[in-house]
């Protein structure tokens, strides 16, 4: 409800047709690839998903890569593969989609909320340190919007306490840290090719990682704990042998997937420009309004904006920031918040996550909006973003 006097609302929206938050771009040159591949013999399982992983990993500067039908099934994968059993502790970040920590719960683990530093919104490295127990097994970073992590800080305490470190970079694909690109740094990363991110197979997710011994556990996790290779089978019956030696899942990817990424990899550059163009935009234009704090870019990260959130400075405004939310979707923006706090969630509640515990996380989420940021947008779009912020 917008209160008397306060005319926010009001006259012709800035923008005729509704623009989304996020969304995918494909092109004639990827739909030909997938046709291609429908064509073909191998709709599942077949060579494409190898050189998509083989060009992943070289492109992150990894030694091997394992592709799943979804960044949240790659998540559990590396969460198998780190071993994380039950009553495991691993630390990640409230501020983050439910996945992050989901993929914890699947393998019987206990996540664990560390809070963030309020002007990167991301992990706070101090914070950290002090929620590690004897119990703590590894941890989760989130590259939140895109833009690393303290890696070098969070490296230091994984070597001083021995913890694996798994890296959410669903945001990341193609960011660096101190020139080091973001999938070659952590034991294993993961990337979701979900249509809002970077790029798209639909439903989809990788992860990167240099340990050969991950690698295996992933390959065979991914297809339900099956394999084939000679070298690991216990015994053998003959050429038709396989066996089941863990509790794996069908979490493959089919070939065509794989096709549509492997042709949407060759534009992931192009498609980082352009969104780091519309945010130059966005932050010439909206530092100036004292309403709004604008991400704060640390100068030894590239980021790779798959996010682009606009904090309000709530003491000069008479109205929250639901009313602006409101007012900004009659403007036809689709402006959307990143994330609600995954400890507030009511399954996590029911787990008994107090409220409280991350106090930085929880005020931040107060005052976030994420504004429309994908490649496909056009200059127009980003100047009706920036003219309806301003109404
Ligand atoms: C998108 C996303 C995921 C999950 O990826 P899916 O491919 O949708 O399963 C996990 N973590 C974060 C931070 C994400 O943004």
């Amino acid at each position: 409800m917008v209160k008397p006097g306060l005319a926010i609302h009001g006259g012709k929206p800035v923008r005729e047709q509704y623009l989304p938050y996020g969304k995918q771009s494909i092109d004639d040159e990827d739909i030909q690839t997938v046709i291609n591949v429908l064509k073909g013999d191998f709709i599942t399982t077949g060579p494409t998903i190898n050189q998509f992983e083989e060009k992943v990993a070289a492109y992150v500067g990894a030694k091997y890569a394992v592709a799943f039908s979804s960044g949240t099934a790659a998540l559990h994968g590396a969460c198998f593969a780190a071993g994380i059993s039950d009553g495991d502790e691993v630390i990640t970040t409230p501020m983050t989609f439910v996945a992050s920590a989901n993929s914890i719960l699947y393998q019987g683990g206990v996540p664990v909320f560390s809070d963030i530093d309020p002007h990167t919104y991301n992990i706070d490295p101090e914070s950290i340190k002090q929620k590690i127990t004897s119990k703590t097994k590894a941890i989760i970073p989130v590259h939140f919007t895109g833009q690393p992590v303290e890696l070098d800080e969070i490296l230091k305490i994984a070597q001083d306490y021995n913890l694996i470190i798994i890296e959410d970079a669903a945001h990341a694909l193609g960011a660096t840290y101190k020139d080091r690109k973001i999938g070659s740094i952590g034991d294993m990363t993961m990337f979701s090719f979900h249509p809002v991110k970077h790029i798209t197979t639909g439903e989809g997710g990788i992860i990167t990682t240099n340990n050969e011994a991950y690698y295996q556990k992933l390959l065979q996790f991914r297809t339900h704990g099956i394999t084939r290779d000679s070298n690991k089978l216990l015994k053998n019956h003959g050429s038709w042998y396989y066996e089941m030696q863990t509790l794996g899942y069908n979490y493959r990817i089919t070939d065509f997937q794989a096709a549509l990424g492997l042709s949407q990899l060759q534009k992931l550059d192009s498609f980082i420009s352009k969104r780091k163009q519309y945010v130059a935009m966005y932050q010439e234009e909206l530092k100036e309004l004292p309403e709004i704090i604008v991400p704060k870019q640390l100068n030894y990260v590239n980021s790779s904006w798959h996010l682009y959130i606009i904090r309000l400075n709530l003491s000069l405004l008479k109205v929250d920031r639901r009313e602006i939310f409101q007012a900004l979707q009659k403007e036809n923006i689709g402006v959307n918040v990143h994330y609600i706090p995954v400890h507030l969630q009511p399954y996590y509640q029911k787990l008994n996550y107090q409220k409280g515990i991350c106090p930085k996380t929880e005020k931040l989420y107060e005052e976030i909006i994420t504004l429309p940021l994908f490649s496909s947008m056009s200059k127009k779009d980003v100047n009706d973003v920036i003219q309806a912020v301003k109404k």
